[in-house]
């Protein structure tokens, strides 16, 4: 696609903080925005431009380029193939890869906690179950020797004993085990590729990295594998679908470039359209203007619709059919909203609840849902909740905690002075009674 007029950045201001001023020109690969912590990535100029807007707003900024030229800089080549697992680490981050399957986690974080687990297995997703996404069976068919080199990369740094390629069709990656994964929904979700792969089912809270199996997506493999060539993150492969798209395409797309230039490049105009940055199942709404991020794995645009009514839930137990992590959507709801659950006693009821950490949001219940309930939207403030009560109990009981050791500590230090003051008291009366003997002596002399 022609090298957008704008790029734009989106950032919040403790996550990030903007390291570019109005109208300086940044370089390719230049840090716009430096991560606060190690959670974030830098946001990074994706070609030589100029910075034309800057906009911070309550705890949100905006960075937009204007590129100044329409070669995309020479790309450095420069090879490492003997990294160590903290040289990758850094390399990683220094590029400002995060997952591009969608979640957009920092990979540099994730790469160190699968080391400090101690993982085994490898698994590239590159199942797309999504309807409407193709980027990954794109990149696999005409770029994937780039996924090689971030498998090389990544069996070395993490010494794994298995990699696993799980995607719809088959491909050829030396050492690569192909697995060919189901095409329906939600096949492509790490938890059920994981359970396809290795026959274990990573249950409640528990991780697949907590059972030795890490999972990326095809396009952050690759993204690692340029980041070994010192090449930083600055473009994507994007599917561009939906039935307001006149000319489906898969795009590669500098990061940044605003939705509504990506459906350009499809014939097709954005605005009055409902654009959603991913697929149509699980995509986020955004704006026009908005910037092509690392997760934007698709862009879906249809024409805007109405809410759906929404009925009470009649128990007919689709949902639990539907979901693909073996939970009761139905009884989850019920907990969540207070409805009766038969006999159910309140331990019931919480043991109920706790199962929603299960759920991974794929919305699978609710398209199958003949009341119209969103309940996976439901599923996932409950789950959020539920992680921000457990850190505010783990924080109350580390606050006691200290509390305890501090009244401990203040304790024994009265004590000491206590015995401090009697031994005081003690070395006094002795001074006196020498002063008393020697005055006898004196006196007897
Ligand atoms: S599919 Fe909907 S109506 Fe049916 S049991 Fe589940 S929540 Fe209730
Ligand atoms: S969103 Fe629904 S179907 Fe998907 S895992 Fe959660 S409860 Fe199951």
């Amino acid at each position: 696609m022609p090298l957008p007029a704008r790029l734009s950045f989106a950032g919040a201001s403790d996550t990030h903080c903007i390291a570019v001023r109005q109208g300086e020109a940044a370089m390719v690969g230049q840090v716009l925005a430096i991560p606060l912590g190690d959670h974030h990535v830098p946001l990074l100029a994706p070609v030589d431009a100029t910075v034309r807007i800057l906009t911070q707003d309550r705890g949100s900024f905006r960075i937009h380029l204007q590129p100044s030229t329409a070669a995309i800089a020479a790309e450095a080549v420069e090879r490492h193939d003997s990294l160590t697992l903290a040289s990758l680490v850094r390399q990683v981050r220094r590029a400002g890869v995060a997952g591009m399957g969608g979640a957009g986690f920092a990979t540099h974080r994730k790469l160190a906690l699968a080391a400090a687990a101690g993982v085994h297995t490898l698994i590239i997703n590159a199942a797309e179950c999504e309807p409407g996404l193709a980027s990954d069976a794109y990149l696999l068919r005409y770029d994937a020797g780039r996924v090689a080199l971030g498998v090389r990369a990544l069996r070395r740094a993490l010494s794994l004993n298995r990699v696993v390629l799980a995607a719809k069709q088959a491909y050829r990656i030396a050492g690569v085990e192909c697995v060919r994964a189901a095409s329906n929904y939600p096949a492509g979700d790490e938890r059920v590729l994981v359970r396809q792969i290795t026959g274990k089912q990573p249950m409640g809270a528990l991780r697949p990295i907590d059972m030795g199996v890490v999972v990326f997506n095809a396009a952050t493999v690759a993204a690692i594998g340029d980041a070994v060539r010192n090449k930083p993150l600055v473009h994507r492969l994007v599917s561009v679908r939906g039935p307001a798209v006149r000319q489906p395409r898969v795009l590669q797309v500098l990061l940044g470039t605003p939705f509504e230039d990506v459906l350009a490049a499809c014939g097709t105009v954005a605005s009055g359209l409902r654009i959603l940055e991913g697929g149509p199942i699980m995509g986020r709404p955004v704006e026009p203007d908005d910037g092509i991020g690392p997760a934007t794995t698709g862009v879906w645009a249809e024409p805007p619709g109405g809410q759906p009514v929404r009925y009470p839930c009649i128990r007919c137990g689709l949902c639990v059919d539907a979901c693909p992590m073996d939970l009761h959507p139905q009884a989850i709801w019920a907990a969540s909203t207070k409805q009766a659950l038969g006999e159910a006693t309140l331990d019931d009821k919480a043991l109920t609840l706790r199962a929603v950490d299960g759920c991974t949001g794929c919305r699978a219940c609710d398209l199958v849902c003949p009341s119209h309930i969103a309940l996976a939207s439901r599923f996932l403030a409950l789950q959020n909740s539920r992680r921000q009560q457990a850190a505010a109990r783990k924080a109350a009981s580390a606050a006691l905690a200290r509390f305890k050791a501090h009244q401990a500590r203040a304790l024994s230090r009265q004590a000491r002075a206590r015995a401090g003051v009697r031994q005081g008291n003690e070395s006094a009366a002795d001074i006196h009674a020498v002063l008393a003997a020697a005055k006898r002596r004196r006196g007897r002399s």
